[in-house]
Order: C-alpha cells, then structure tokens, then sequence
C-alpha cells in the first residue's frame, strides 16, 4: 500500500477536524476581507467572520449556489487580483454565459496535489504511462488529470477527446497502463478496438481506468473490468470546486475526499440539516484552502452519501460514495453538461419553431446521442428544403451552446406532451 502523502492522508480524525476548524476560521475571514460578494451576502445574513470559531459553526454560514457564479459573471466571487490568476477554465451555463474558475499557482498545485494522491492510492506512479483522453482546453478534466500524472512521475500521453483509431494504436504502441475518460468513451475504445483487430485485454498493457465527468452504476464497472482486463475507478469533482479531484482507492468503497483541502456536508435537501453516514442527501462543499475563487457552503447540485469511517486502506479522509444522481435538471451527456435550459435559450431565437422539446437519450453503441424533438410551428410539406436549413441552422447554434453535437427531429405542431406543472424536458434511455 503507498501513500503519497501518508502522514495526512491517515491522520487522526480528531486532528484532521481541528485542522479543518482552523483553516475554515481562516477561510472565513478571507473571503469576507477579499471579496464584496461574500462580504455583502454574511453581512445580509448578519455573520461576522468572528461568529466562526470552528467547523461546528459551519450551520451559520450562508449557502452559495451556481447562481451567484453566474450572478457575478466572470469574476465578482473572485478573492485575488487578476495579475494573480495564473489560468482559468469555464464551463457552458443555461444562458450561454460560462461559468468562469480562475486558479492562482498554489490552487493549481493543491489541484495537482489532490489528483496525485488518488493515483497513488490505486497504484500509479512514475512507471506508468497515463493515456489523459478527457478533453483539453476550457473543460477541466484533460489538463486537471494532466499535472496530476506529471506530478506523481508518471509518463503523460495527452490524448485529448477523439480520434478513436489514433488513441488506441498509441495506447497499444507506447504501452500505455493507464487512461482517464468517461467510462461511456472508455466502452466505445473497446467497441472500437476490436473493430480494427485489437484487443485490449489482450494486447494492450493497459490495467487501471480512471473513469469519471458522468455517473455510472457498479454494473458497468463490472462490463468494462470484464471486457477489458483492467481495474476500473470512479473519479469525482466539478469545475467549480477545481475540476477533477477525488479517485476511490484500491478497495472501490468511495472516493476519498481530502479533508484538509475541502469540507464536505451532506444536507437534507428539506430542511438544510447534516444527514447520518451512508444515507443519501445534497452534497454541499467548503473549499478550505482555494484562493482565487474559494466557495463556502456551495450547493455542487448532486445527492450523494458520505462514509466517515477509516477506510479499508488506512485512510481516514471520508468517503463519497457513488452520486446518486442530479438535484436539480441538469444532464450529463458524454461528459459535459446540459442543461435543458440551453436547449430553450436556442430555440426561442427561431420563430419557425415552438418553444415546446424533448431532449431524447440515448446510447448509440456504446456513445451517448442526445436529440432534440423540436415542434414546427407550421409544416407544410412544400418547405422540405426550408425544413432542412433550419435543421442545419438549429443544430449549429444548439452545438455552440452545448459543446457537443444535438440531432434535431422536427415533430408536429402540438406533439410534445404539454405540462401544467413542471414541463419534463428529457426522457434518459439510456442505462447505466
Ligand atoms: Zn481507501
């Protein structure tokens, strides 16, 4: 069993919670000293940074949710000056603005930190060579994968997304041991590589997967273990809170969440009040340590469980176990997400359609597809040609939205089921 840094990741739980109080009465006072966001949201509340005197105190503080990152578009949450932002990511938002994370150097070494931890804890190191195959760019999840592989030694292939053919001939030339995706594209490499005569159970060195950016259940670790060979881990975080953080270790009971980097609670979504162990409620997370945009109380928008017992390899940091799915509407469709929200936001600049659709899920293959039934308003069967440009016009605007390619399906005035309550915007066929 290696560590990378074991005299944290196995301290005692009593000092981890001293440490936790100490850097939150810290954080407190930062934000309310750096920021006129959360100066103005405790004054509203009638905290004053002094109230907090350790994480027993953490009820008082006020919630912050998506919203205010919006709200505050690009940096109104920001507690450092620009000069000291050293990247930024962004991720799409309902309305077409991102959401904008901006990291100084030292978020960007936690970052790196927390990854290398979760690589060592299922075996990683610097005789790997780690196949990153989740985007680059403004999503988090290729570069956040990326330092943390260099930083554990490893050798790093920055695949990217796509170009299936080219990530396996790499995977099987340079021998590639390890690749972090979505387990949806995970499945279609392997699909894909036995279409061109490869297997890679057979003929790959490959033997850990780092699967994450989408939920799926136990029964599609075990298909993939099964088909592939290799040792399949979850892998959770979110743009806000960094990007990619949390990696289960070897035992596959949860995913270690590091307490002395981020607080985690888990609420009843009804009345705000922590739930027990193992039983499932809203995640909310205090970054204890971010600078550049650190967020207090943030409703992250998925249910989940916690196991705060030591875990199976000796680590004491509480467990997050296997999300259970989205509060609120939001979908994630091969790893980026949607929100039917966008959909609307397209679909309201075409007079030629209603603002009545249906967001459709599916698996092709082993891919997500996402379609979208839109209403015509009128169909009359001399504007086929019309009908086409309009196709192609909508799903130009849909993609520059959403970051990935929607089919739209035009359907009949008056086909989509109507709501008098909450419209339902998505049926998910797809199973995990
Ligand atoms: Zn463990």
């Amino acid at each position: 069993m290696s560590y990378w840094k074991p005299e944290i990741e196995t301290m005692d739980p009593k000092d981890l919670r001293q440490m936790q109080s100490e850097k939150l009465v810290k954080l407190v006072k930062y934000v309310y000293d750096r920021s006129p966001f959360y100066k103005k949201r405790f004054d509203e509340f009638g905290i004053k940074p002094e109230d907090i005197k350790s994480i027993d105190d953490i009820g008082k503080l006020p919630f912050t949710v998506k919203q205010d990152l919006r709200d505050t578009y690009p940096n109104g949450m920001f507690c450092v000056k620009n000069t000291d932002v050293v990247r930024y990511h962004a991720s799409s938002g309902t309305t077409g603005k991102p959401t904008v994370v901006g990291y100084t150097q030292n978020d960007l070494d936690a970052w790196a930190e927390s990854l290398a931890r979760g690589m060592t804890a299922i075996g990683l190191g610097q005789d790997d060579i780690i196949q990153v195959s989740y985007g680059y760019g403004l999503f988090t999840g290729g570069l956040g994968v990326h330092y943390g592989s260099e930083k554990i030694g490893a050798t790093t292939l920055p695949a990217g997304s796509g170009n299936t053919e080219r990530q396996i001939t790499l995977m099987k030339d340079l021998d590639v041991t390890a690749i972090c995706c979505t387990p949806s594209y995970f499945s279609y490499l392997i699909e894909a590589a036995d279409h061109m005569g490869c297997s890679i159970k057979d003929e790959t060195k490959l033997k850990i997967g780092i699967f994450g950016a989408e939920p799926w259940s136990e029964s599609l670790r075990k298909r993939i273990e099964e088909r592939s060979g290799i040792k399949a881990y979850d892998v959770f975080g979110t743009s806000e809170l960094s990007g990619p953080l949390f990696i289960e270790c070897e035992a596959q009971e949860g995913m270690h969440v590091w307490g002395d980097m981020f607080l985690f609670e888990i609420l009843d979504a009804e009345t705000n009040e922590p739930v027990p162990d193992g039983v499932v409620g809203e995640l909310v997370v205090t970054t204890l340590i971010k600078e550049a945009l650190p967020l207090i109380r943030y409703r992250v928008g998925d249910l989940a469980s916690l196991d705060t017992s030591v875990c199976k390899c000796g680590r004491t940091h509480p467990r997050l176990m296997r999300l259970k799915g989205r509060s609120d509407d939001m979908v994630i469709v091969r790893g980026i997400n949607v929100f039917p929200g966008q959909v609307e936001y397209v679909l309201v600049k075409f007079p030629e359609v209603s603002p009545h659709f249906m967001i459709v899920l599916d698996r092709d293959g082993e891919l997500d597809s996402m379609t979208v039934q839109v209403e015509l308003v009128d169909m009359a069967s001399d504007k086929l040609d019309d009908y086409h440009k309009l196709k192609a016009r909508l799903e130009h605007e849909l993609k520059s939205i959403l970051n990935l390619h929607a089919e739209v399906e035009f359907v009949a005035p008056g086909t989509i089921p109507r709501s008098e309550g909450k419209a339902k915007r998505v049926t998910d066929k797809r199973q995990f």
